[in-house]
């Protein structure tokens, strides 16, 4: 693709810039807490349109940053905005309406709601790796809730980041949506501000820095973050299929997909079947050469010479300590590229072990003994994602019972991001709270409680407590 993107990455945003935009939606906050659906809902509309409109601004600025192929944009960047978007827009009068609940012994002769409020003004903080989807995704909860928001895309694609600044500037006054671009300083100044909510996707070296920042000012969190996600492959599973299915979920946008599988567990009776059809896969896909695989339309790069620098160092690392290549496993830092590579015997001391990938490199370990590495899984943080390839129930069940991840797909991998009515998140480790969906909303909701009284039955236990009213509340404690 040989065309000039026209949106040039801007500078970061002075302190008091940011400021002067965050003191602008106080006022603008309050008065979105009487927004109907139908006004949120134009305001999502407008995003659709101009998502679209802008798709092959989109595919040219992600192709400038890091050579991303526009079939994957459009899938993986341009697809999940556009759905999330769209199931707002259907389902915002319904996640709206106030939820009745039934009064309780205490609270009878009332009736109660669940009202769902905007929290206010929001920040949401994206990653490089899908920058349109994971702060324009998030957006459209943040709106659906009728919060004001201030976006901060990752300064790593900022051909990206640019073009998306704009959007945001044609789309909404500053008081309803702001963007500022920029690296950690314009995080940091951002995280000094009380907001009413922050949605960050991200690592979770950084989750833990958005964290501490939020605790100052007591602002919820929502954090999307990443790790090391285990696959697991069983004798009975069809390896045909899951080396297929694996292949393209680890090596679309080249392994930098926070859900791509990070290593895999093969049964040793089927590991040699497992490695013959993921190197077939990776030919017909990507070549067999690394001059081939350099010229494909269809690898993105690794995102800069930094990244290409740290997985190859991973890469080298692993090779140095013992682990043998069993496919790939050459690198041009210069080019930002690491060849598609998979490994076995690797070492456990190996840095690959225990740092989250991130890239296009697959270990592939051998396993008898399920129970054994059922516990390697559980003495590690708790996984973003854990894939499950087998035809046997009492394993599928087993694994799921015995592990904790934020989600898990059982002979697929990574559509359980796709999945509009399941929450997107992790665990402890790998997140906290949800995304996509009704789960997005409520990420973006204050859940009120709401008591109206009719008749005040609670009036029979204010004091003085004594004769009749002593009889009531034990008979309450009875029936407690
Ligand atoms: P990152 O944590 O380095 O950066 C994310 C954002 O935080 C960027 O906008 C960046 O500018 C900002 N940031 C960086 N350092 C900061 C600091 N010290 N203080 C405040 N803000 C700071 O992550 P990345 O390299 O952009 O993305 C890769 C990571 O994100 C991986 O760990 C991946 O697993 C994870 N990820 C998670 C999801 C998910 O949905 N759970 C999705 C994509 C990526």
């Amino acid at each position: 693709m040989n065309t000039v993107v026209s949106y040039l990455p801007g500078a970061a945003a002075a302190p008091s810039e940011i400021q002067r935009v965050f003191e602008r939606q106080r006022e603008t906050a309050i008065r979105l807490r009487t927004s109907t659906a139908q006004e949120r809902i134009m305001r999502i509309q407008r995003l659709y349109d101009a998502v679209m409109a802008h798709r092959t601004q989109i595919h040219e600025a992600a192709y400038q940053d890091f050579k991303k192929p526009p079939a994957e944009v459009d899938l993986a960047e341009i697809m999940p905005v556009l759905s999330e978007a769209k199931q707002a827009m259907r389902k915002l009068k319904k996640w709206m309406k106030p939820q009745r609940v039934m009064p309780t012994q205490l609270t009878l002769g009332t009736s109660s709601w669940i009202q769902r409020e905007p929290k206010g003004r929001c920040l949401i903080i994206s990653p490089w790796n899908y920058n349109v989807n994971l702060c324009f995704s998030p957006l459209v909860s943040c709106i659906a809730a009728g919060n004001t928001a201030i976006l901060k895309p990752s300064e790593m694609t900022p051909h990206l980041s640019a073009l998306m600044g704009k959007i945001v500037r044609d789309l909404y006054p500053e008081d309803e949506v702001a963007l500022f671009e920029g690296d950690m300083s314009t995080s940091t100044a951002l995280l000094e501000l009380p907001f009413d909510h922050i949605f960050f996707t991200g690592s979770p070296a950084v989750g833990k820095i958005v964290m501490a920042a939020a605790a100052k000012h007591l602002t919820s969190v929502t954090l999307e973050l990443g790790g090391k996600s285990p696959t697991i492959i069983d004798e009975t599973a069809n390896i045909r299929e899951a080396a297929q299915t694996l292949m393209w979920g680890k090596y679309t946008n080249n392994g930098q997909t926070c859900i791509a599988p990070d290593y895999i567990y093969v049964h040793a009776s089927k590991k040699e079947e497992f490695v013959a059809e993921c190197i077939k896969v990776l030919e017909t896909c990507y070549g067999k050469t690394m001059q081939e695989q350099l010229s494909t339309p269809a690898l993105a790069r690794v995102v800069n010479q930094r990244h290409a620098k740290r997985v190859n160092g991973l890469l080298t690392d692993a090779k140095e300590r013992g682990a043998r290549v069993l496919f790939g496993g050459e690198a041009a830092e210069d080019q930002c590229f690491v060849q598609p590579t998979l490994l076995d015997n690797i070492p456990d001391d190996a840095r690959i072990q225990s740092e989250e990938i991130f890239g296009p490199l697959l270990p592939i370990i051998a396993y008898t003994n399920l129970d054994k590495i059922l516990a390697d899984i559980n003495a590690e943080a708790k996984p973003l994602a854990l894939y499950i390839w087998s035809k046997h129930e009492p394993t599928i069940q087993k694994i799921l019972k015995q592990t904790s991840a934020g989600g898990t797909c059982i002979n697929h991998c990574v559509v359980q991001y796709v999945h509009g009515n399941l929450p997107f998140g992790g665990v402890n480790n790998s997140g906290i709270g949800s995304a996509h969906g009704l789960h997005g909303f409520l990420s973006f909701s204050h859940e009120r409680a709401v008591v109206r009284t009719r008749f005040n039955s609670a009036k029979i236990l204010y004091p003085p407590h004594n004769g009749f009213k002593r009889k009531v509340l034990e008979l309450m404690l009875k029936m407690t």
